[in-house]
């Protein structure tokens, strides 16, 4: 619930073995969302999604490609043989924990899906010219709506 209020740099792995190998290592930081394409050709991101104080702790997965979020994962709390097991589980679910997507960092990605704060419709654009709208992170106005703006 935290993520959707913050921006992630995205990186993106082959597989779900370079991601937890990434997401143990000293190199991962509260702002990099980790991921890699699943069974389906998703592109699937754990995301740190604690309290300020253990970001890390806590992890949304979220199906990047779908715009939903699968899981919700105490990572913090798994032992390490469970963590390649608990994220291909994750990463490969069907779960639907409802519409969800994480905003990067506008300079790396020229175009990704916003919602729109006006008719609730997803869609593509830059988050450079989004800022103008001023609303929360991954939500933006829609060129249908912005007339009303
Ligand atoms: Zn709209």
């Amino acid at each position: 619930m935290f993520f959707e209020s913050r921006v992630y740099e995205i990186i993106e792995k082959d597989n779900t073995q370079e991601v937890v190998n990434y997401l143990k290592s000293d190199d991962w930081q509260s702002y990099q969302a980790v991921g890699c394409k699943n069974k389906n050709g998703d592109l699937v991101l754990a995301v740190p999604d604690g309290h300020i104080d253990s970001p890390i702790d806590e992890l949304a997965i979220v199906n990047q490609t779908q715009h939903r979020q699968i899981e919700s994962l105490t990572w913090g709390w798994l032992k390490d043989d469970e963590c390649l097991r608990y994220i291909e589980d994750c990463f490969n679910s069907d779960i639907n924990m409802g519409k969800a997507y994480v905003a990067s960092k506008p300079s790396e990605i020229v175009n990704q899906m916003f919602i729109c704060g006006c008719c609730g419709e997803d869609f593509l654009s830059d988050g450079e010219y989004q800022e103008r709208f001023d609303q929360d992170a991954g939500y933006g106005i829609c060129p249908d709506c912005e007339d009303n703006y």
